[in-house]
């Protein structure tokens, strides 16, 4: 099958390869624990169950767990859930010790951006899992450098980002980072809501009952008033830009929103990856890098050129992820619905950079993102409950270990909220279908995780140095 001049295929394999090892490292559990299950009866039956377990999935199992079989049966329930934590925190650890999506470009991305105008770059996709992937994947861009918050429906908190363009300004004020506050540069607020070109009646996005106007136009309405909220409360000229962005979930082909001379943002009038793809398939490349350029210049001759070679910078790197799908996929993802693994609810997740692996539920407290956390329950409960199956959440909270109290702060966190989630959703933790992993992580160290505790052993670790 043919690819497109631009793509580059060198990337699409070795990040293919790691998608396909972390999944088929969560999806092996099943499988495997139906195999240990098959052998309760046999007389050495853990010695039979540790070797399938080392076999198959890379470590023991519990002991405890396996004891006494001979008298009750083993609790699948809580296996499987101790499998998935246990699963999760080796896929962390390898991502922080070592960064297996590093691209070893993140200076010259900075630079780049702001030669655009920028000084900022922060996205806010849908929390669906379908979208985790959009920073390294979909767009092709260094995860590090990039700001992510997901949100249901892509409707990001606007006092959340006014507090951390706040926060933005005042650290190019006194630390010159990242660039220095005199620069003519601007704080770019982005948006990814996302559609089904397959099944869009069906595969949309949830929170906007799969009306793909009604998710693009909330995300407009969205960016407006972030826009708006700026210039009002900052004077002296203060603003920031925006981009909306449309992804197609089936397929990874994105479709951007380009902003009109005076920033606004049209609902129906975008530039779609896939027709670039065509238009360009068969040009060399420097020529279909022109024609590119060209054409997103086209659509909006007023366009500052920084945004131009933005908007055409992530297209091309699109380019790849279409072909990506198309090569390891099929013409389009099999698993077109929902997929995740766990649910991750807090704030961190750095690691998730993959798709279909986490629902996500940034929040602080339970009450502020009930409308979230209740949409990751459902999907869960369609994914794993109605076979029997628990739910796994991870609630974690990443702290900055340079401000004194932080980690403890970011410990009773941790506790509140599983005590929040249990009582919410009582009925499902009571029958043992809903475990929760607890973590922590110090992002100053650029460390891996520390697990507090989780409610399949239910025994808490050292919570202090
Ligand atoms: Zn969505």
């Amino acid at each position: 099958m043919g690819q497109h001049p631009l793509t580059n295929r060198a990337e699409n394999e070795r990040l293919h390869n790691y998608e396909k090892s972390v999944k088929a490292a969560f999806d092996v559990i099943v499988p495997t624990l139906k195999k240990v299950s098959g052998l309760q009866n046999e007389a050495d039956f853990e010695s039979r169950a540790q070797q399938i377990a080392v076999e198959e999935l890379g470590y023991k199992l519990p002991e405890s767990f396996l004891q006494d079989v001979w008298v009750q049966q083993l609790d699948m329930r809580r296996l499987f859930a101790w499998c998935m934590f246990q699963t999760y925190q080796n896929f962390c650890d390898d991502f922080y010790k070592n960064d297996p999506l590093a691209n070893g470009n993140d200076e010259n991305f900075n630079s780049m951006l702001q030669e655009c105008g920028f000084h900022t770059l922060d996205i806010s996709p849908c929390a669906d899992g379908r979208l985790a992937h959009v920073i390294r994947y979909v767009l092709r861009l260094p995860y590090r450098e990039v700001r992510r918050k997901s949100y249901a429906g892509a409707m990001f908190d606007i006092e959340d980002s006014i507090d951390k363009w706040v926060e933005t300004e005042l650290m190019r004020f006194r630390e010159g980072k990242p660039n220095t506050a005199d620069s003519a540069t601007r704080y770019l607020k982005t948006v990814v809501y996302h559609y089904s070109s397959i099944d869009p009646d069906h595969e949309g996005c949830a929170a906007h009952g799969s009306d793909t106007n009604l998710a693009a136009q909330s995300g407009i309405d969205r960016l407006h008033g972030f826009k708006q909220a700026i210039e009002n409360t900052h004077c002296c000229g203060a603003s920031i830009d925006h981009l909306l962005i449309g992804l197609d979930t089936d397929t990874d082909t994105i479709r951007i929103h380009v902003p009109k001379a005076d920033g606004s943002i049209e609902l129906n009038k975008f530039i779609d990856a896939r027709d670039i793809y065509d238009a360009t398939m068969t040009m060399p490349e420097d020529v279909a890098k022109d024609w590119i350029s060209d054409y997103v210049e086209g659509e909006n001759p007023a366009m500052s050129f920084g945004m131009v070679r933005f908007i055409t910078h992530i297209l091309i790197n699109n380019l790849s992820q279409m072909d990506y799908v198309r090569t390891y996929h099929g013409n389009a993802y099999q698993d077109a619905g929902h997929a995740e693994r766990f649910i991750g609810a807090g704030i961190g997740f750095e690691e998730v950079q993959l798709r279909n692996l986490t629902y996500f539920s940034y929040l602080n407290t339970v009450e502020e993102a009930t409308a979230d956390l209740d949409v990751g329950i459902k999907i869960f409960s369609g994914l794993n409950v109605s076979h029997g199956m628990p739910i796994p959440i991870v609630v974690r909270y990443d702290y900055h270990g340079n401000v004194p109290g932080a980690r403890e702060r970011a410990i009773q966190h941790c506790h509140r909220v599983t005590d929040a989630i249990n009582s919410r959703y009582s009925d499902l933790t009571s029958q043992g279908l809903l475990h929760t992993l607890l973590a922590v992580r110090d992002v100053n160290a650029a460390s891996c995780i520390e697990v507090l505790a989780n409610s399949v052993t239910a025994q808490t670790a050292q919570e202090t140095h």
